[in-house]
């Protein structure tokens, strides 16, 4: 008899989100990008720290968390980061035999709707990494949220709880700045419309060009020196390429973010926009 698994409705569930989420490498780069939803328990199912959204499987990627001490942190005003790291720590179960780190980011997914999506798309991060993003994003967007650059984790999870400013609707979108988009709702289906959504009105609003992987030596060289002397643009720019390969040595992983930067910067450059760099 094979041994009763559970929280498997939920878990292939967050792993169909997750490759919904995933499916492209313009909507992710590397193991950027993170899902999650809420079980009907007082817990959350969210992508593992280090996964692709791609390789989450029903039987592997998934931590479990415990709701209590997220929301016991998360519903005070303030918090520091220790409490929330903490809470993070506390709340960590194991799921059918495994204890896997759950996702930096699960202090601002479990202040938000029963199912939440991030993505690094290139589309959010054309709109959220100009001069003109707050501007552009009200008038697209109007019930969107812009939320300020933070560096993952604590401080995001902080800029988010401002942004939100107590309210607590069941569905939404968040645009970070320089770093790419969050949409919230009360399925995963709904979730992955909403940001399907917001990505194809960006393409069409601006007309912009597909998106592929560059593929010469020639190209991935230009894009790497141009990068080089290039300000940050992005939040991966931040954390992966502060010293950059020779192209000859390239992953995966970086290949897509040096093809995700050099997009953004030939379509705003097409588009007259101008970026706003990460200071
Ligand atoms: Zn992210």
């Amino acid at each position: 008899m094979s041994e009763k698994k559970f929280y498997e409705k939920e878990s292939k569930e967050l792993a169909e989100f997750s490759a919904a989420a995933g499916i492209s490498t313009a909507l992710t780069q590397g193991a950027g990008g993170n899902v999650s939803i809420k079980t009907a328990d007082g817990n959350m199912l969210i992508k593992a720290s280090g996964f692709r959204m791609r390789e989450v499987s029903p039987d592997n990627g998934i931590s479990l968390v415990s709701l209590a001490p997220l929301n016991k942190v998360l519903g005070n005003l303030s918090f520091t980061e220790h409490q929330l790291s903490s809470a993070i720590s506390e709340s960590v179960r194991p799921l059918n035999g495994s204890l896997l780190k759950p996702s930096v980011e699960t202090g601002f997914h479990s202040m938000l709707g029963a199912a939440v999506l991030h993505q690094h798309s290139i589309y959010a991060n054309f709109i959220s990494s100009c001069s003109s993003s707050a501007s552009l994003i009200a008038e697209l967007f109007p019930k969107a949220y812009f939320v300020p650059f933070a560096m993952p984790g604590y401080e995001l999870c902080l800029e988010i709880k401002k942004a939100l400013n107590g309210t607590s609707a069941a569905a939404g979108l968040l645009f970070l700045q320089n770093h790419g988009l969050v949409s919230y709702a009360d399925s995963a289906e709904e979730a992955v419309n909403i940001a399907n959504n917001a990505n194809e009105k960006i393409i069409r609003h601006f007309r912009l060009p597909a998106f592929h992987l560059l593929e010469s030596r020639k190209d991935i060289r230009q894009a790497i020196d141009a990068i080089k002397e290039a300000k940050t643009l992005t939040l991966d720019q931040l954390l992966y390429c502060s010293s950059m390969p020779r192209s000859e040595s390239i992953n995966g992983d970086l290949l897509e973010i040096i093809s995700a930067l050099s997009w953004l910067h030939a379509a705003m450059r097409d588009c007259g926009l101008s970026p706003a760099y990460i200071s």
